[in-house]
């Protein structure tokens, strides 16, 4: 797909301090990036310490941490300060209660102060930190209480009621469940979060931290099939003040605000610890995921930077399109924004075209996994936009495309792996071991763990395309990419491609066997408001598409589907798609979006 790039100096409100992609990689070092952050006054690595403590000297205490917009839009604010003690009073909470060093912590929590002071709480007191998506129903939750040898559960009274109550008697090895907000006093077997705290002191001496020690404990979202519990270590905060630091351009007067859930692994890395470590002020928005409402906290809290999802976006498209009228945008001021940052699945070009003419900011994209731990590949602050392509690997990392084997994995053969020749050839992509954020294993699953390496290389299971100037361009999970008529076809350019159509707002796409082809491409489509499924609109869009993508590309056919099945970090279930269209079974729907 040949596509102009946008130069960062065609776009004057982006005002990024490093200009030049080789020379922010040139002179990287992890080990240099390690000597920014403080340690522990007494050796060793905490991430809580780094994220909270240091910054609670007398020069930053009374500088906001959070500004906690509530759903009836009342905006509080806790600084560094007051966030240092409540997190020492969660964590004096943890060591009254019996649970320690390496003891799991469970959140069940959606976006609230609590929230951080659990979090950063648990991580002070060397406990491991599991977050759940608040909207799991309750075999989900069960599975990874239960996966997670959870020790303690910090939720609300309506969460535990709908959802672990019942379950709580085949859960033995979960000793506390500590209530947030109102109704905590009632139910048996809890205790209240406020009672608690307030009895605990302010004060906490961070014990002994190895930057090996387990810190957090991630469940992938689950788009492939069963969850896996990613572990991540301490030494992980060194991954993700470099990275917010490149990727996310932060620095210490910016308002940053991560739309991502906090039981996802962004919602974690980026949402809490990444820019409290770099004394940032934080936006906790406890709000409903709305597009309107969107604008109007970027405007009225003055963001500077947005990281969020495609699916955000398409949303905020669908309600202002490119052709007008611009009036929401337009009625709140937006100038603080420098650039939205999008992470989570393939960042259609559109939605970067649309971002330039229709807000004027860049949009960019990210890659990386839960595995990864950390931001890999970017169009960073200091790499002019390629809309479509992820961007290029940041510094400190190293990337590469290997050769695929018929599964659409990569090659192994003795052991061996090899690169792909030429540019703009699909392959596996592959990430070389060693950065700090790097997952240690998957919980109880060594054989996994070990199964995703060869050659020494970290195998990621996304297909991608490198081109001659060193960007990578998305092609498809190796699970979801589509043989058909002897190509291999990514369901993300054939996505990219329908959403140009002005009817189009949101597309997934997936192969349905077919006895000469081995399988044709099919589109799910949902369409813009007030635009009505028709015959003729299938028939322009099958044009559309063989007119952009050619005949051996382009969907054989396609189906009006006005909610595509998404997973609670937003992307769409092509898995789910294909399980329905081929009357299979649907697998795990634990991350199935409104699926509690
Ligand atoms: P599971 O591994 O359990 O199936 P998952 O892979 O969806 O779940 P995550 O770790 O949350 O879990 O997602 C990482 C994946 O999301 C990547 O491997 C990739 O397929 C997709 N992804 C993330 N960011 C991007 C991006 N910028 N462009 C394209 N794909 C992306
Ligand atoms: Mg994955």
């Amino acid at each position: 797909m040949p596509r102009e790039m946008i130069r960062k100096d065609a776009a004057p409100r982006v005002t990024p301090r490093l200009t030049d992609y080789d020379q922010a990689r040139s002179g990287f070092t992890w080990s240099r990036a390690r000597g920014a952050l403080a340690g522990l006054p007494a050796g060793g690595l905490n991430m809580a310490y780094e994220a909270v403590d240091r910054h609670a000297g007398p020069e930053r205490a009374d500088k906001p941490a959070l500004k906690c917009v509530s759903r009836d839009d009342t905006v509080s604010t806790v600084t560094y300060g007051e966030l240092a003690r409540r997190t020492s009073r969660f964590a004096n909470v943890l060591r009254s209660l019996g649970v320690g060093h390496g003891d799991r912590v469970f959140t069940l929590l959606g976006r609230c102060p609590e929230l951080y002071t659990a979090v950063l709480g648990t991580l002070k007191n060397t406990s491991v930190l599991c977050p759940l998506f608040s909207a799991f129903g309750p075999d989900p939750v069960e599975q990874r209480l239960r996966l997670g040898d959870a020790k303690v559960l910090v939720t609300t009274a309506a969460l535990y009621h709908r959802k672990v109550a019942e379950r709580r008697t085949s859960l033995p090895g979960l000793e506390h469940v500590v209530i947030v907000g109102p109704g905590a006093g009632d139910l048996p077997g809890t205790v209240s979060f406020d009672e608690l705290m307030s009895a605990a002191p302010d004060t906490f001496t961070i014990p002994p931290t190895s930057p090996e020690d387990m810190a957090l404990v991630h469940f992938t979202s689950g788009t492939t099939g069963t969850p896996k519990g990613a572990i991540h270590v301490h030494e992980a905060v060194v991954a993700h003040y470099a990275t917010a630091a490149y990727a996310l351009d932060l620095h210490p007067e910016d308002v940053y605000w991560c739309t991502a859930d906090p039981g996802w692994v962004t919602g974690m890395s980026y949402g809490i610890i990444a820019p409290l470590v770099h004394g940032v002020t934080v936006v906790v928005d406890e709000g409903d995921y709305e597009a309107r409402r969107w604008y109007r906290v970027l405007g009225e809290q003055k963001v500077t930077v947005w990281y969020t999802a495609p699916t955000a976006l398409r949303m905020l498209m669908r309600v202002t399109p490119r052709e007008g009228p611009y009036d929401l945008p337009r009625s709140y001021d937006l100038s603080a924004l420098r650039f939205i940052a999008s992470v989570g699945e393939p960042l259609n070009p559109e939605a970067v075209v649309w971002g330039q003419d229709v807000l004027g900011l860049p949009v960019h994209d990210n890659w990386w996994q839960t595995e990864t731990g950390c931001i890999m590949i970017a169009n960073f602050a200091a790499c002019d936009i390629r809309p479509g392509s992820m961007g290029r690997p940041l510094p400190g990392v190293e990337a590469a495309v290997l050769q695929q084997g018929e599964d659409g994995r990569a090659l192994v053969i003795d052991g061996k792996v090899r690169e792909v020749e030429s540019p703009d050839a699909d392959g596996e992509l592959a990430l070389r071991p060693g950065w700090p954020s790097m997952f240690r294993g998957y919980l109880h699953d060594k054989e996994r763990y070990e199964a995703a390496f060869a050659d020494g290389w970290y195998l990621t299971g996304d297909l991608v395309r490198r081109d001659a100037d060193g960007w990578y361009w998305f092609v498809g999970r190796a699970d979801d990419v589509i043989k058909s008529a002897g190509h291999l076809i990514g369901p993300f350019e054939v996505e990219s491609a329908l959403m140009e159509h002005a009817a189009v707002a949101e597309a997934g796409v997936i192969g349905r066997p077919d006895p000469v082809a081995g399988n044709v491409v099919k589109a799910f489509v949902s369409l813009r408001p007030g635009i009505e499924p028709s015959a003729g609109l299938e028939r322009e869009l099958l044009a559309f598409a063989r007119r952009r993508l050619g005949p051996a590309v382009a969907p054989r056919e396609i189906a009006f589907d006005e909610n595509l099945p998404k997973t609670r970090s937003g992307k769409v279930m092509r898995r789910l798609l294909r399980a329905r269209e081929l009357g299979l079974p649907v697998g795990d729907l634990s991350t199935l979006e409104g699926s509690a």
